[in-house]
């Protein structure tokens, strides 16, 4: 009797510990830290129960960028996401992957969402779901200071650099045709620019405020021509029909930091 109950409470510890090592499994290495709590836990919602992983542009100033003295990377996108997660408690994790690769990582399931300067497009709702817009801006024609190019129409015979997979790169080989010139692509933006500074490349396609902060910042040998082309609004993204709750969260967030107040002392930390 005695043995045949032993044996009844060692499955039952058994059956927890498998429960437990299930649990953890399924929302990842990083959640050592709160996986000691309780499976009653579960059911209180605020306990942060997941990382979100949320891949980013590796260089993409004034959204997200390396701070050489700390070695974290900063910016508006950065700030943003840390006072969204704060206000809705969730966890999360950045891997400045660059921009192309953060639309992989997100479609291949490996990053939970993504924060990259991303403009929202109806071509880009076909494979995902985007938040509210969080910032207007658009894409410009970048050439050297002293270059004669003053239009589309100088762009004739032209090697023009743009950065894989971005609205630049969409803009500019739907016009390449029209206006004869061919298209190199680059996997982010400082060597896109430095194409253009030594001269491999007569111009690029930059979004307006990141080329606007380069040249200031860095006193670039670069200048914007034109109007800006396509204006629209950056949003964070998710793959579409997945992580619903993620895309929620922030949403709310966006919308508390916007009132409170917050969302704008980001906006004016970085000068806007
Ligand atoms: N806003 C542009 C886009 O969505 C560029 C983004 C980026 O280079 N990080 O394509």
């Amino acid at each position: 009797m005695v043995s045949t109950i032993r044996r009844i409470a060692v499955a039952m510890v058994s059956v927890g510990v498998t429960l437990t090592v299930a649990a953890c499994g399924t929302s990842g290495a990083s959640n050592t830290t709160t996986s000691t709590s309780s499976a009653s836990d579960t059911t209180t919602s605020s306990a942060p129960s997941k990382t979100f992983i949320i891949a980013s542009d590796n260089a993409f100033a004034p959204f997200e960028y390396l701070d050489t003295t700390t070695n974290k990377y900063v910016g508006v996108d950065m700030d943003i996401l840390a006072a969204v997660a704060a206000d809705q408690g969730f966890n999360y994790e950045v891997r400045n992957v660059g921009f192309d690769a953060s639309m992989g990582q997100v479609q291949a399931g490996q990053a939970d969402g993504m924060i990259a300067g991303m403009t929202i497009t109806d071509e880009r709702k076909a494979t995902f779901d985007f938040s509210d817009g969080y910032f207007s801006d658009g894409q410009i024609l970048v050439v050297q200071s002293g270059s004669s190019i003053a239009s589309l129409d100088d762009l004739k015979g032209v090697n023009v650099a743009v950065k894989t997979s971005t609205q630049g790169a969409t803009y500019a080989k739907s016009i390449s045709d029209q206006y004869g010139f061919t298209l190199q692509y680059y996997e982010d933006s400082p060597t896109m620019y430095t194409a253009v500074i030594n001269g491999s490349n007569g111009a690029c396609f930059e979004d307006r405020s990141v080329i606007g902060w380069a040249i200031k910042s860095q006193s670039l040998n670069l200048k914007t021509v034109g109007d800006v082309i396509n204006p629209g609004q950056y949003g964070f993204a998710v793959k579409k029909g997945t992580n619903a709750d993620l895309l929620d969260m922030f949403n709310k967030g966006l919308a508390n930091i916007k009132a409170n107040g917050q969302y704008n002392e980001i906006l004016a930390k970085y000068g806007y």
